[in-house]
């Protein structure tokens, strides 16, 4: 398959490797100068699994896209507030033929992806695949992980299972989900405590896990999240995301990690996805008169520590 990946970094180096060593044509596109200039040079690197790997692969910032540039698939992997201007810049990739595979995290991308691409050509996506860039070029990626996808429309199903099985060669372990909002709104919710939650009090998972505060927050951003989910037809089994929740704080496992929105904000002063997380939830409660206390004084307090540190 030919597939083009838009946000070729961490994990669209993740995914655009593993596709590639299948035997898939992929393009990459990106937006960092030096990581484009430096997968130019060296090609995409990557310790994978404790082995060193190079992929040749074409990059391209969206402005150089060649004008007779086609694919079958577009895989979106930019940060959630880099989508619109990702799929703006590429609307010259986009033919009545080509879909649009989401696996960003966060809420409200249809939104987004409706104003380019039809909605019959829109598959949405969720993974437990992680992927780290150790700087420009060069990706660690580490452990194992699994896709879900879904079309949202019923015409885009036979295409959609063409992708699992493409992406099934790949190792990717993808599952054709026929409920993939459900997990998205529940990853999205995960999210929703442990990222901001460890990036304002300056802790990992397990630290948070031991505060006395913890349950009473994590079980009110939890019930928010469900309520507004309810609205649109998604009702989270709030015990069950508690639990999963709660089963991260073990310092034997994923305890002594800490989130990616503490790793973009405090270790590397990068802009956060907290508008698509626990703000997508204040906003769309505002619309549905819904109050959601807990995610919008989150919200700001991650938008006031962004200001604070000038996170770019
Ligand atoms: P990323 O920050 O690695 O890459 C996103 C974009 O930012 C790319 O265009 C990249 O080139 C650019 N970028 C990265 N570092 C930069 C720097 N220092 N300076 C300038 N530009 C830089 O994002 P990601 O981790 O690949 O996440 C993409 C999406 O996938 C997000 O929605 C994320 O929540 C989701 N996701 C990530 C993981 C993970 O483990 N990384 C796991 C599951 C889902």
């Amino acid at each position: 398959m030919k597939i083009a990946i838009a946000g070729a970094g961490a994990m669209g180096s993740r995914i655009g490797l593993m596709l590639h060593a299948a035997g898939n044509q992929v393009i990459l596109i990106d937006t960092w100068p030096a990581h484009i200039a430096a997968i130019r040079e060296k090609g995409l690197l990557a310790n994978l699994n404790g082995q060193e790997a190079v992929a040749h692969l074409p990059i391209y910032s969206p402005t150089e896209l060649p004008a007779d540039l086609q694919v079958d698939l577009i895989v979106a992997l930019t940060k959630s507030m880099q989508l619109d201007q990702m799929f703006q810049m590429i609307q010259s990739l986009i033919h009545p033929t080509t879909y649009v595979l989401s696996l960003l995290n966060g809420l409200g991308h249809e939104d987004t992806l409706e104003k380019y691409v039809p909605k019959e050509n829109i598959i949405f996506g969720t993974t437990t695949w992680t992927a780290g860039l150790k700087g420009p070029g060069y990706a660690e990626l580490t452990g194992t992980g699994a896709i879900e996808m879904e079309n949202i429309e019923p015409s885009g199903k036979e295409f959609t299972l063409k992708v699992v099985d493409v992406f099934k060669k790949a190792k990717l372990n993808p599952v054709y989900s026929d409920n993939v909002r459900y997990s998205i709104w529940k990853k999205a919710c995960i999210n929703g405590t442990l990222n901001g939650l460890c990036t304002i009090l300056d802790c990992n998972v397990g630290e948070l896990g031991n505060l006395t505060v913890t349950k009473d927050l994590i079980t009110a951003i939890v019930s928010e999240f469900a309520t507004v989910s309810q609205q649109e037809g998604i009702h989270l089994d709030q015990a069950s995301v508690i639990a999963a929740i709660e089963a991260t704080y073990d310092p034997e496992t994923q305890g002594r990690h800490y989130p990616s929105m503490y790793q973009d904000l405090i270790k590397s002063q990068r802009k956060t996805e907290i508008d698509y997380i626990n703000g997508a939830v204040w906003r769309k409660g505002q619309r549905l008169e819904i109050p959601t206390p807990y995610c919008a004084f989150l919200t700001e307090l991650i938008h006031g520590k962004e200001q604070l540190l000038n996170a770019k």
